[in-house]
């Protein structure tokens, strides 16, 4: 399927690695010249070298933290008027709420909610006045289904998808749409920390608590980034204009409800 995206731009936001990455590669698999962030410079050079060589199409780089205002200057000085936006970052740590202080909260928030609504703030009324724009902000299915361990996720990325409900309505008469992915478990560095975590918390071993997590999972296995990744191409496409202020989760069915 043609996206129609070929020319297009994007700014992908953590996309050295994991899911960020997939989405850099599925966009330039479509066409789309890319500008990728992370704060690591090696592995972003790598990433950008291996998608241009993969895809043909330009890959720029820019390692800076996103989460901050110094990051997100710069990764739109080197693209002023993204057509695609990608928003992304790590995700908090785990724990016990009772452990965090306002510390952590603040850089959750900082992160998983203000990152996405800045970037989105300095590039969504370019986009209106282009006629074009597709954002895609990468949360997590903590947002429909909380995670016992990732209180910092669940409480900051719902304040996003909060205010992302209202903007998206705002923007769609422009041809501009924006929406979230929501992954459940997926085959990423990230992933690799949090069964690690979750095993040294109920000492068990990674491989015990890989496969207790796969046996929730109706599809029998974890998600494969490129999945990931092509989710957040259709989005983007030409054909996506009419699809704004949705929460799609790709899961393998691991969510219970009926919608
Ligand atoms: P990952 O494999 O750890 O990759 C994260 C990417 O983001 C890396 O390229 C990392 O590079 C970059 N990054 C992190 N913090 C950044 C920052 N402040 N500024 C710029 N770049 C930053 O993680 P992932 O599994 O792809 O997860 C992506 C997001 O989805 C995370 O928020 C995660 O919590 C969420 N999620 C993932 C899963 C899953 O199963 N994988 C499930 C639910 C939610 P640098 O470290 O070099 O900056």
């Amino acid at each position: 399927m043609d996206l129609g995206l070929k020319g297009r731009r994007a700014l992908v936001c953590g996309a050295s690695k994991g899911l960020g990455r997939a989405c850099a590669l599925a966009l330039a698999e479509a066409g789309v010249e890319l500008t990728i962030v992370a704060r690591g410079e090696a592995a972003l050079v790598k990433t950008a070298e291996e998608i241009s060589a993969h895809a043909g199409v330009k890959v720029h780089v820019v390692a800076c933290d996103i989460a901050t205002a110094v990051g997100r200057e710069r990764a739109l000085q080197a693209l002023p008027a993204p057509d695609i936006l990608i928003t992304n970052a790590g995700g908090p740590p785990p724990g016990d709420f009772r452990e965090w202080s306002r510390e952590h909260w603040i850089a959750a928030i900082d992160a998983n909610m203000l990152a996405p609504i800045e970037l989105m703030r300095m590039t969504v009324d370019g986009m209106m006045q282009r006629k074009f724009g597709r954002i895609v902000n990468i949360t997590s299915a903590a947002v429909k289904a909380p995670i016992d361990a990732l209180g910092l996720s669940n409480g900051a990325r719902s304040g996003l998808t909060g205010f992302v409900a209202g903007l998206a309505r705002k923007t769609v008469r422009h041809n501009v749409t924006i929406n979230n992915l929501l992954p459940g478990y997926f085959e990423t560095d990230r992933f690799a920390t949090f069964i690690e975590a979750r095993a040294t918390a109920s000492h068990a071993s990674s491989e015990q608590l890989r496969q207790a997590e796969m046996d929730t999972v109706p599809a029998g296995r974890f998600g494969d980034p490129s999945e990931f990744g092509a989710a957040c191409a259709f989005l983007a496409s030409a054909q996506a204009g009419y699809i704004t202020g949705q929460n799609l989760l790709l899961d393998g069915g691991a969510y219970p409800g009926t919608f």
